[in-house]
């Protein structure tokens, strides 16, 4: 019997990781690390035979060079460029793993292309799939002696500027293990369209009246499509071409989104291949630009981190005492960050020694890699019907409410595990 235990990123998301267990092989699929306390799943190295990794963000992959890991970790070619940039911040935000660990890390990867047959042990061949989640991001499909599970990793249903949907075309599956970010009825989310739309009035708004627009984005995903999206628009006019700052490791990943075009959206490919770059002009800060900055010019400034959590943005926030300027928050913030504060409405923030009078507009658009609660039923309805299905990477709510949503819709068992469980996978 095959036997699968859930490490991690049951009832929460954060820290995902999930062995499978057969008569001859152990393997992990993914190994995450909690983004607000940087802890790390308990797992047993012991006799593990392979490490795959779902794709390049800190819950999937931020406790791997923690372990040490003797058996070979598997990932997509972007995927261990963007890891290699995600390790790196750890390293020096947490102390949690030092620089060597991250040196053997690399060089026990064994990189990965979507829907190439890999045989990881004596029982089990894996297949990535494109999860059109962010650069390089995978859907882990693996032969188990002849039995068959897909592990959805995170999965984006719908295209983006800089990414393909989800692959749906996919063998059949016997169990499935899908995400639960927005698997609440509650959770649907505004078209991309709408979404574009309503930054670029936001950010319209506050140019027109000579202000500054912070957006604090984090490194990998969102900020390139940002990036892009702005880039767009003030290509074709409808938005004014003003700078744009840049600051932070989304530098560094924008470099890898670029130098691994053939696996984005084949839009942005076209447009790299007739010479043009889908990122546009962004400037790096400097020393010389920083004090352009905070000049009399508008302008736009794009900064990790997403959160408001540490990260170069937090020197920004002091713009933030003037009326005409304006902070969009891009993402979920969670509770305990600066980010939360200001969509609070918070009077003063203190994100250094000094306190801060909060003058100027804070907004909230939520631009999503993650399949809403909708985009989550039709992936179901896409893909082969499984016999069995364990919903993870979710608030308890929404993965109750998925699983509970799963067996009404699709008679399909579904089961919401809890962390440290352990269940016959098929
Ligand atoms: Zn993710
Ligand atoms: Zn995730």
């Amino acid at each position: 019997m095959t036997i699968v235990k859930f490490h991690g990123g049951c009832h929460q998301i954060g820290m995902s990781c999930v062995e499978i267990n057969t008569k001859n092989s152990k393997i992990l699929l993914d190994c995450g690390m909690n983004p607000s306390d940087n802890t790390v799943p308990q797992i047993n190295t012991n006799n593990l035979d392979g490490v795959v990794i779902s794709h390049a963000h800190l819950d999937h992959c931020g406790a791997v060079p923690y372990f040490n890991f003797k058996a070979p970790i598997y990932a997509t070619t972007p995927s261990i460029d963007l890891m290699y940039i995600l390790w790196r911040d750890i390293a020096k935000l947490s102390k949690t793993y030092p620089e060597e660990n991250i040196q053997k890390a690399m060089e026990n990867i064994k990189p990965v292309n979507y829907n190439e047959n890999i045989k990881i042990t004596k029982d089990i061949t894996m297949k990535p799939y494109d999860a059109g989640h962010i650069l390089g991001s995978a859907s882990i499909y693996l032969d188990i002696n002849g039995k068959k599970l897909l592990y959805t990793g995170d999965i984006n249903e719908i295209e983006t500027r800089t990414l393909k949907p989800a692959d749906t075309n996919i063998d059949e599956i016997d169990t499935l293990i899908i995400e639960a970010t927005y698997g609440a009825p509650t959770d649907i989310k505004p078209s991309r369209k709408s979404l574009e739309r309503q930054l670029i009035d936001e950010i319209s708004a506050t140019i027109n009246k000579g202000g500054k627009v912070i957006i604090p984005v984090f490194s990998v995903g969102r900020s390139q499509e940002i990036i892009a999206i702005l880039h767009n628009y003030m290509k074709s006019n409808s938005l004014k071409k003003v700078p744009i700052y840049v600051e932070g490791s989304l530098i560094h990943t924008t470099g890898v989104y670029l130098s691994h075009s053939s696996w984005l959206n084949p839009k942005l490919r076209n447009s790299l291949e007739n010479g043009v770059n889908p990122f546009g002009d962004i400037t790096i800060v400097n020393k010389e630009n920083n004090r352009e900055m905070y000049g009399r010019e508008p302008c736009i400034i794009i900064s990790t981190s997403g959160m408001v959590q540490g990260g170069p943005v937090l020197q920004y926030l002091k713009l933030l005492k003037s009326p005409k300027n304006k902070i969009i928050l891009t993402g979920f913030q969670a509770e305990g960050t600066l980010g939360r504060e200001l969509e609070e409405g918070a009077e003063e923030i203190t994100p250094f020694r000094n306190k801060i009078p909060i003058k100027g507009e804070i907004v909230k658009i939520e631009f999503t890699a993650h399949s809403d609660y909708n985009s989550l039923i039709r992936y179901m309805k896409k893909i082969p019907k499984p016999k069995k299905i364990f919903v993870m990477h979710g608030e308890r709510y929404q993965c109750l409410s998925l699983a509970m949503t799963i067996w009404k819709n699709f008679k399909i068992p579904a089961i919401a595990p809890t962390s440290s469980s352990i269940l016959p996978l098929f």
